[in-house]
């Protein structure tokens, strides 16, 4: 899919279904039994009642591994932002569907190195600093010059919290004509390789776990975004030239939490913090089907407004979606009929988004 130039065809956003193998609690409830099949690389059918089939960019199985994954759509995604476009990636789905396994996966936060089990970003940005070196060697005589920024954190209940500065708590979103959308006051540490980022990676992590516990949530009720900025500066007849871009990956909050809520609501009355909490994460996730639908609409020529202000997550990665951005979509799915319905819900979600 990468190595094919036309990656990205006319549309900007690429949806990619990740299916999980069942796991050993699906197996002794349900056995071996699943609510859906694959039927080619990109059709996926839900064999429920009244039985969906489904057309996605890719439709990959328990068989992809982490590498392959990498190959099929982070090579892509680094690719575009060092041709200094913005790019993001986001991991959809329901708690335990294995979003923080595609996006983290296993890393080992004190080599830096990884085995087969390491995910999307750790690759992504080994790949990402092996592609500067390169470039840089190939343009020494422009005084080619990367300079690699990051930060990561945490929206929980519309609330932005530094993960690289576990001190902080609720930062704003600010708007500036020359910045672009930014976060005040978010920790920015500079990155030159893959193992500063993976060190990043694993203390954000902790600082997450720590912070869910503090305000009493899982932190599969929060999104994560770890963002960097890369940005580069050459010379060419005797002139200056600066380009950025931003490279976003999101790890979502649980799609399901809202339909439990609203049905536990009906039979008891849910409490006023959790269905709060529970809003807050389907207002986030439905605008941000609604923003990325709205600009594949849009590339395909309609006019539409988009609804970027209506959660904290897509103002934020407002620079990063539209325009000549490029986003990809990971919807991870447990292939079990216990999951039938959340999967048949993240099928609709991703489908919204072609
Ligand atoms: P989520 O972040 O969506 O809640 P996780 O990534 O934590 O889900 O995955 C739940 C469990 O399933 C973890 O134990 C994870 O290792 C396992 N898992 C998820 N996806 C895969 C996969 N593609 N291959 C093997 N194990 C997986
Ligand atoms: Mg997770």
């Amino acid at each position: 899919l990468s190595e094919d130039p036309s990656f990205w065809k006319d549309h900007n956003v690429q949806v990619i279904i990740r299916i999980r193998p069942l796991s050993t609690s699906e197996i002794s409830l349900q056995g071996n039994s699943k609510c859906v099949r694959q039927d080619s690389f990109q059709t996926i059918t839900w064999s429920g009642h009244p039985e969906s089939r489904f057309t996605f960019d890719l439709v990959a199985d328990e068989n992809v591994s982490q590498e392959t994954l990498f190959k099929l759509s982070g090579v892509a995604m680094v690719d575009n932002c060092m041709g200094g476009y913005n790019s993001c990636m986001f991991a959809y789905g329901q708690t335990g569907s294995g979003k923080t396994h595609t996006m983290l996966g296993d890393i080992d936060g004190g080599t830096g190195r990884h085995g087969v089990n390491c995910g999307m970003t750790p690759r992504v940005f080994e790949y990402l600093f092996s592609r500067i070196q390169k470039e840089k060697e190939a343009r020494r005589e422009e005084k080619l010059k990367f300079t690699c920024k990051c930060s990561f954190l945490e929206i929980y209940n519309e609330q932005i919290l530094d993960l690289l500065d576990p001190s902080s708590t609720n930062l704003q979103i600010r708007e500036d004509t020359k910045k672009g959308v930014y976060v005040d006051n978010l920790t920015e540490v500079e990155v030159t390789r893959a193992r500063d980022v993976i060190q990043q990676l694993v203390q954000g992590s902790t600082n997450r776990k720590v912070a869910a516990t503090n305000m009493n949530h899982a932190s599969s009720r929060s999104h994560s975004v770890f963002t960097c900025i890369i940005e580069s500066k050459w010379e060419a007849q005797g002139v200056t030239h600066h380009r950025f871009a931003r490279l976003n990956l999101v790890d979502l909050a649980g799609s399901e939490r809202l339909n439990k809520v609203k049905r536990r609501q009906k039979s008891s009355g849910a409490e006023g913090e959790r269905l709060k909490e529970a809003t807050n994460i389907n207002k986030s996730l439905s605008t941000l089907g609604l923003v990325i639908m709205n600009l594949v609409n849009i590339s395909n020529g309609k006019s539409l407004h988009v609804p970027y202000r209506d959660s904290k997550l897509t103002f934020l990665l407002q620079d990063s979606l539209g325009g000549n951005s490029k986003t990809i979509i990971i919807a991870n799915i447990s292939p079990s009929s216990c999951c039938a319905l959340e999967t048949l819900s993240t099928l609709k979600f991703a489908q919204r988004a072609k």
